[in-house]
């Protein structure tokens, strides 16, 4: 058994780990894949202190700094159910989907969050090659440029707001025939001299030239009439999904969008689990905002195992 488990290996979960293994708590980390959405990632440049990294050479980063703890790593390891202990201060478990069960008295639940794809066609193909995600990681790079945000709810509005400021033209794209977002939010976009609404409309296809977006089909849902437009990016913000499928009817606080409930400590409901990243109601979702969390969350492991007993 573990004094703390960290389940997720992204930025949340390795900073935590980092914390608690530095108090000299006997700490393990089960992550279905160490590094979490750094995998996907390219270029970061919101790092403060590090003017440019890439996912990959930040996850590597992250893995030698936890290999300098005494921290038991266990990457491909998913986590597949809770068993949280009745007493304060008991054992927490955690079932594996390779059927092993993992103890500890406290729980650091880091699962990320993952973006909800359009799927349609060259959406895949073209991912960081105009297709994006994260208006604040990736918007400078279309300073100028003609593109589009996939989604009329408050994400894909703010996006809009946001980018609009920085690229030359935006166009938003709403499947229902109205925006869901903010009313406030709707003034705001509408305001705006380089914004173009389209509601009822569907997106059909990324378009692009083998190497990077050159366009994009909108078919209009009343009239059935495809249109291209041409852009050099596509925003999609039709939702970000907490990983927290597995956590369900556990007795853990969730949010309706099925996001881990925190307080401004990183606990959640159930004495000794905390939680931190993409995965809570924490909002903005950015790697220093999870490593931030993951800290937070590491010392409040180390605030509760300090002051309840071994039952
Ligand atoms: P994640 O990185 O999602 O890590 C979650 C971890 O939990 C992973 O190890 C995963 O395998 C594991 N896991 C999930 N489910 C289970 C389970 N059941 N059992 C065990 N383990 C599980 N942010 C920036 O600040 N700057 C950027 O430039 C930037 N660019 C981005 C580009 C892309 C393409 C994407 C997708 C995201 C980008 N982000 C960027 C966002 C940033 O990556 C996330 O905010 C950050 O990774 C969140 O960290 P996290 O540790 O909370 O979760």
């Amino acid at each position: 058994p573990f004094e703390v488990l960290v389940v997720g290996g992204g930025p949340a979960g390795a900073a935590a780990a980092v914390y608690t293994a530095r108090k000299g708590f006997s700490t393990g980390i089960a992550a279905e894949r160490f590094g979490g959405q750094l995998n996907d990632t390219l270029g970061i440049e919101n790092l403060p202190g590090t003017p440019y990294t890439e996912g990959p050479k930040l996850t590597d980063s992250l893995k030698s700094h936890v290999g300098q703890y005494d921290i038991d790593l266990m990457d491909l390891a998913r986590a597949v159910e809770l068993r949280a202990s009745k007493d304060v201060g008991g054992f927490h478990e955690v079932v594996m989907a390779n059927g092993a069960t993992l103890r500890a008295r406290s729980l650091i639940l880091s699962t990320g969050a993952r973006w909800r794809n359009l799927g349609v066609p060259g959406e895949a193909e073209y991912r960081n090659k105009g297709v994006a995600y994260c208006p604040h990681c990736d918007g400078p790079l279309f300073k100028g440029k003609r593109i589009a945000v996939i989604g009329g709810g408050n994400s894909g509005v703010e996006a809009a707001i946001d980018l609009a400021g920085i690229v030359g033209h935006v166009t938003l794209v709403e499947f229902d025939v109205k925006l869901r977002a903010d009313e406030v939010l709707q003034r705001k976009l509408r305001s705006m001299p380089n914004v173009e609404i389209i509601t009822n409309g569907q997106t059909t296809e990324v378009l692009g030239d083998g190497t990077r977006v050159n366009g994009m089909v909108v078919k209009d849902r009343a009239s059935g009439d495809e249109r291209r437009i041409d852009l050099e990016g596509v925003f999609v913000q039709i939702g970000l999904v907490p990983n927290t499928e597995w956590l369900q009817g556990t007795g853990l606080e969730l949010s309706k969008h099925g996001e881990i409930v925190t307080d401004d400590h990183g606990a959640t409901n159930i004495p000794g689990i905390y939680a931190a990243g993409d995965c809570t109601t924490v909002p903005h979702k950015q790697i220093v905002v999870a490593m931030g969390e993951g800290a937070k969350a590491g010392l409040g492991a180390f605030d509760f195992l300090i002051r309840n007993e071994p039952v």
